[in-house]
């Protein structure tokens, strides 16, 4: 069965086939380590890593490099604002080398909770500021770029189709735009590299033939992805709003450095998540989503990768606390009936072939998961297939979902955990907190740790 995906290059499905027969070349736009990931960041991973897991479950070899911007990303896109990094060592009277380390681990953490699988190769912008130069030389020579400012900008009325991923209306963007930088030609034109810049200085600096700087934030992408995929390669992914700058940046830079069209075949974008007013996504507005705020509330994280799997990449997904409960609900539910199929073995004589179909053909069809997960439910439901089977195909199902359902397992207890357990809810529900702290801590020597959550206490094994 074909696998169709969505290239926002065309605008359309189209059938996916990779250059090499069996082997995909896939890279992902990393994160820019400032500070926590929220949960709109990880709504994106979590699309890549179900992309990555349809790819393996057709049989395909995946190559997965995903980067982790530690230089050059300003507060905004397009070459204005704050330096990003340097504005998280100031918050945090850091250096921004300490910033990017504590910032990497924290979202690797966050994407080992929701069971995102780790990409082939993790790298980080720094560590690559040499294929970076090189590339700006390449572009240099062949007259793609012009200093300004003591910056190295790239130009890109030197390219003929610049926007086309975007499919930018260039005489209204030029109008539209407020210009701040002065050094630059165009508005569209953005830093390779900066010596003398705008902002304040910093502690990330390298020797470069234009003197002692940084990078621009777009080159670090182009940069890695031709070192660990080729000269082109298969998909390459991100949040949509890398579809206006970033990418349209990328394809251009790349495109004139490696003389080659196209660099990447498919395009693949997630849409964003949106919170209501009162729930602001970022930082700056009180409320910051991450995964362990959202953890603190009581959800498991697991619930919120269910969460996303309800909504069709492509569609805005509204966060709010109800939907996380209805998620959570589901998870529970999905949890509840796994333990069923493993303890109560039933008697059905049908096999889940066409459970089997309808599944692969729903994610066949771009990623269409909520359709995925209405295969799993009404697969669990039908009373003709017995329970065996049922685990067997929800196991192979979870290959693409990565729910863990291989780890749901009952917990087995002692008696006198048991009691425990319910000396503790009774002290809780007394508001008797002292009590119920002892009693958290005698469970955690004898080998359990206790989560309270909105359906009740939930046990586990540390
Ligand atoms: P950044 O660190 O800004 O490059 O963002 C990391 C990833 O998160 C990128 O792929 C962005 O496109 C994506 N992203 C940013 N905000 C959201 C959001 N609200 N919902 C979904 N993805 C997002
Ligand atoms: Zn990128």
């Amino acid at each position: 069965m074909a696998l169709k995906i969505y290239n926002t290059l065309i605008r359309k499905k189209e059938t996916f086939s990779p250059i090499k027969k069996n082997e995909v070349g896939l890279y992902t736009c990393g994160f820019t380590v400032y500070d926590y990931a929220h949960i709109g960041n990880l709504r994106t991973y979590i699309f890549e890593d179900l992309l990555k897991r349809i790819l393996l479950f057709n049989g395909y070899k995946v190559k997965h490099v995903l980067n982790i911007t530690d230089v050059g990303h300003l507060t905004s896109d397009a070459d204005e604002g704050e330096d990003k990094m340097l504005k998280g060592a100031k918050r945090e009277k850091k250096t921004v080398w300490d910033i990017a380390e504590f910032y990497t681990q924290e979202f690797q953490k966050d994407i080992k909770k929701l069971n995102i699988q780790d990409p082939t190769i993790w790298c980080k912008a720094t560590d690559h500021i040499k294929e970076q130069i090189e590339m700006i030389s390449s572009l240099e020579k062949k007259g793609f770029t012009y200093l300004s400012g003591g910056n190295v900008y790239f130009d890109t009325s030197k390219v003929k189709d610049y926007g086309k991923l975007a499919r930018l209306d260039l005489k209204a963007e030029n109008q539209e735009r407020v210009e701040k930088d002065l050094n630059k030609k165009s508005s569209q034109d953005f830093v390779l590299w900066f010596t003398k810049s705008k902002f304040q200085d910093q502690d990330m600096k390298w020797p470069s033939p234009w003197g002692v700087g940084y990078p621009g934030w777009h080159i670090e992408c182009s940069a890695m992805a031709t070192k660990y995929l080729g000269k082109s390669f298969d998909i390459h992914c991100g949040g949509i709003d890398h579809i206006p700058v970033h990418h349209t940046n990328e394809i251009a830079q790349s495109e004139s450095a490696l003389d080659v069209k196209p660099w990447v075949h498919y395009w693949m974008h997630g849409e964003f998540l949106v919170v209501g007013d009162s729930e602001k996504i970022g930082k700056s507005k009180g409320n910051f989503l991450t995964l362990s705020f959202v953890q603190e509330k009581g959800y498991d994280p697991l619930a919120y990768r269910y969460f996303c799997l309800g909504t069709h990449y492509r569609k805005p997904l509204m966060f709010s606390w109800e939907a996380m409960d209805s998620a959570q609900n589901a998870w529970k539910k999905l949890q509840n009936k796994v333990l069923e199929l493993i303890e109560k073995p039933t008697q059905g004589k049908k096999n889940a072939e066409s459970f089997i179909e309808d599944f692969q053909g729903a994610i066949n069809d771009d990623l269409n998961m909520p359709q995925a997960l209405a295969v799993v439910w009404a697969m669990l439901k039908d009373e003709e297939v017995n329970n065996k089977i049922k685990y067997r195909t929800l196991l192979e199902f979870d290959r693409v979902l990565g729910l863990g359902v291989e780890s749901i397992k009952k917990v087995n207890i002692s008696e006198e955990v048991q009691i425990l357990m319910e000396k503790r809810e009774d002290a809780r529900l007394k508001k008797n907190w002292k009590e119920a702290d002892q009693i958290r801590d005698k469970l955690k020597s004898l080998g359990y740790s206790i989560e309270d959550t909105p359906s009740g206490p939930l046990l586990k094994r540390v």
